[in-house]
C-alpha cells in the first residue's frame, strides 16, 4: 500500500490527496464499502446529505480501528436546506448520522444561483467554523461568479471547491481562479463516471505503455494537476488500484496525451441552471 500524501489548505490544515467517494453507494452497502476503503488505505471519505448514506459512513468509522485523528470526513449540505437556520439544523442532522463531534470539511453541495441563498448559507458555514463544529468549510459546483460573490460579501475564503473535473472536462478557467485565490480544487467524477473515458484509446494505450491501468493514469493526471481526487468503486481490488498512484509519474508528453481527450463537455449538471431541490 503506498502512502497518500496530503495537501495543505488555505487555513493551514491538511487534506489527503486521494479520498473515497460514496455517491450512488446504496445505504445498506455503505458501511461495508467504507470499511473496505479504510482497509485499502483511504483516510478521506466523501459523502453528502443527498446521498442518504451518512449513517453507513458513521457506522464504518465507529467500528474501524483507524483513529479519528487520522480520518478526514467530508459531507455536503443538501439543496433543500439552503438558508441560515436550516443549514445549522441540517448540519446537526449529519453529525448525528455520522456519529461525529467535529467534522473535517462541510461543503455547500450546489450554489443554486436562481434561489439566491448561497451567501446566507455561507454565513451559517462561517458560524459553524467559528463555533469549532467543523474544521474547514468549502463549496462544490461553484462557478467563478459564485466564488467572486462569496469573496466580496463574506469573511472566509472557501478552503475547497469540489467540481466536475476529468480529462474530457478539465476546467482550466476555474482551476486558474482557484490557484489565484488559494482555493483547493477537488475533482468529482474523476474517472469520467464509467461513461467511456477509461476505454478511450489514447488513455488505454498510454496505460499500456506505463504498465498501469487506465484508471491509474487518469487519477495520476489529477494528482499531478495538484487536485484532491475522490474516485468511487465498491470493488476492493479497484479501491486498491485507485489509491496506488504514488510510485510512478507522468512526464509532460504523458500529461499532454491525456489532455488530448478533452471534449469540453460536462457529464453532469451545469451549476448555473441546476435547480433541483
Ligand atoms: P467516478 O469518476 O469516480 O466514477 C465511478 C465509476 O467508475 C464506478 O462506478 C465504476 O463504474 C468506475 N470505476 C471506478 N474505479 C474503476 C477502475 N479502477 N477501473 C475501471 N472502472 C472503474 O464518478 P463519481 O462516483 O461520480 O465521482 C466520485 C465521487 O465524487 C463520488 O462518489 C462523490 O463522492 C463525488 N461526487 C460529487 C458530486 C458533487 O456534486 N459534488 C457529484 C458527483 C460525484
Amino acid at each position: 500500500m503506498s502512502a497518500v500524501p496530503s495537501l495543505v489548505m488555505n487555513n493551514g490544515l491538511q487534506i489527503p490527496q486521494v479520498g473515497f467517494g460514496v455517491f450512488l453507494v446504496a445505504p445498506d452497502e455503505t458501511k461495508q464499502a467504507v470499511a473496505e476503503a479504510l482497509k485499502a488505505g483511504y483516510r478521506l471519505i466523501d459523502t453528502a446529505q443527498g446521498y442518504r448514506n451518512e449513517e453507513g459512513v458513521g457506522a464504518a468509522i465507529a467500528e474501524s480501528d483507524v483513529s479519528r485523528d487520522d480520518l478526514f470526513i467530508t459531507t455536503k449540505l443538501t439543496n433543500s436546506e439552503h438558508g441560515y437556520d436550516t443549514t445549522l439544523a441540517a448540519f446537526d442532522g449529519s453529525m448525528k448520522k455520522l456519529r461525529l463531534d467535529v467534522l473535517d470539511l462541510f461543503l455547500i453541495h450546489w450554489p443554486l444561483p436562481m434561489f439566491d441563498q448561497y451567501v446566507e448559507t455561507w454565513r451559517a458555514f462561517e458560524r459553524l467554523l467559528a463555533d469549532g463544529r467543523v474544521r474547514s468549510i468549502g463549496v462544490s459546483n461553484f462557478e467563478v461568479a459564485h466564488l467572486e460573490r462569496l469573496l466580496a460579501e463574506t469573511d472566509v475564503t472557501p478552503a475547497v471547491n469540489q467540481i466536475e473535473l476529468h480529462p474530457e472536462f478539465p476546467q482550466e478557467e476555474l482551476r486558474a481562479f482557484h490557484n489565484e485565490h488559494g482555493i483547493l480544487t477537488e475533482s468529482w467524477g474523476p474517472l469520467g463516471q464509467g461513461k467511456g473515458l477509461l476505454e478511450n484509446s489514447r488513455i488505454v494505450e498510454l496505460a499500456q505503455r506505463k504498465d498501469r491501468t487506465p484508471a491509474q493514469v487518469v487519477l495520476r493526471w489529477h494528482v499531478q494537476l495538484g487536485c484532491v481526487v475522490i474516485p468511487k468503486s465498491v470493488h476492493p481490488d479497484r479501491m486498491r488500484e485507485n489509491i496506488d498512484l504514488f510510485d510512478f509519474e507522468l512526464d509532460d508528453a504523458d500529461m499532454a496525451e491525456i489532455a488530448g481527450v478533452r471534449t469540453g463537455q460536462r457529464l453532469g449538471d451545469d451549476p448555473n441552471v441546476f435547480a433541483n431541490r
